[in-house]
């Protein structure tokens, strides 16, 4: 081969020179995008395990607006994350999604927290200000924070749990499953749900140690006095087990794909009328 060592050396750099380029003109779209209120926001439904009725819903960020076609949160998210846009974008979907659901009195709102907005000494104040402004009871609010949060720093989680929960605010793990951390030490912290990640969930049909897993972390979870959530329920079978091992409330393509908010509407004139 002709590439000589330096050469090689400069095509690496250009390499990481366009990731990190991609990075940068991405964050500086997410900025404009902020500006512009090119954000917006979807919703999937969570149903009761037993009557499989509406029960919540979860707001998702969309950002289907930019001129390369849609980017998927799993890519905008982290972004946001690092540059500290988290914070704005944060604060968006949730007054968004507080005052799209708010006439939606018997449903319940779980919205998505980054670390990097819980870290905000100011978040339970900020919370409490969009729960006022938009008239939404707290009592119909949880947070989906996950375990890399607690990690980071279990006092200051401790304390925001608990001041969220003095507010009336559900706070939910999101993600079990996916990380290192047992019930029992999460135990420690006030979650009033968990959600099982739909990589831990979606196993309950693989084969009988799998399924053992998924309904013994789930037995263990409903016994500790959790709310127990599945996520990415896509089959029947898996509706069936996930009854079974004892999830209280399933969600998932099997019943339904996050959808925009006209198309949450629509599904509750059906059911009323
Ligand atoms: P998540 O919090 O675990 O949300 C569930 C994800 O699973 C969503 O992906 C949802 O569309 C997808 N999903 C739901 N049911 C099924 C299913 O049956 N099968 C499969 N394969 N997937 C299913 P989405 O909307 O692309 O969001 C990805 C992640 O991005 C979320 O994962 C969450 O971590 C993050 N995210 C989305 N919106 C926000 C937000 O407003 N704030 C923050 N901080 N993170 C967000
Ligand atoms: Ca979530
Ligand atoms: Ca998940
Ligand atoms: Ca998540």
């Amino acid at each position: 081969s002709k590439i000589t060592g330096k050469d090689r050396l400069t095509h690496y750099d250009a390499a990481l020179n366009s990731a990190r380029e991609r990075q940068l003109l991405i964050e500086s779209d997410i900025r404009d995008g902020l500006e512009r209120e090119e954000f917006d926001v979807w919703y999937q439904p969570i149903v009761d395990a037993r009557s499989q009725m509406m029960v919540g819903i979860e707001a998702l960020a969309r950002w289907p607006r930019r001129p390369d076609g849609e980017l998927k949160p799993d890519e905008f998210i982290p972004i946001a994350e690092t540059s500290g846009l988290i914070y704005s974008l944060g604060q968006f979907v949730l007054r968004r999604a507080c005052s799209d659901l708010q006439p939606l009195e018997d449903l319940k709102l779980s919205v998505n927290i980054s670390p990097a907005q819980f870290r905000d000494p100011e978040f339970e104040n900020k919370v409490s200000g969009v729960l006022e402004t938009c008239r939404f009871p707290a009592h119909r609010l949880q947070l989906e924070v996950t375990e890399t949060y607690v990690l980071e720093n279990p006092e200051r989680a401790r304390s925001a749990i608990d001041n969220l929960k003095a507010l009336g605010t559900a706070v939910a793990l999101d993600d079990f499953g996916t990380g290192y951390s047992s019930i029992g030490y999460l135990r420690r912290f006030n979650f009033d749900t968990i959600k099982i990640d739909k990589s831990l969930a979606g196993m309950v049909d693989d084969d009988e140690q799998a399924s053992a897993l998924v309904s013994g972390t789930i037995r263990i979870a409903s016994a500790l006095g959790m709310l127990v959530v599945a996520e990415g329920v896509e089959n029947e079978k898996q509706v069936k087990l996930l009854k079974q091992a004892g999830c209280d409330q399933l969600q998932g393509y099997y019943f339904s794909k996050p959808m925009p908010l006209h198309d949450i509407l629509q599904l509750r004139l059906q059911r009323l009328g």
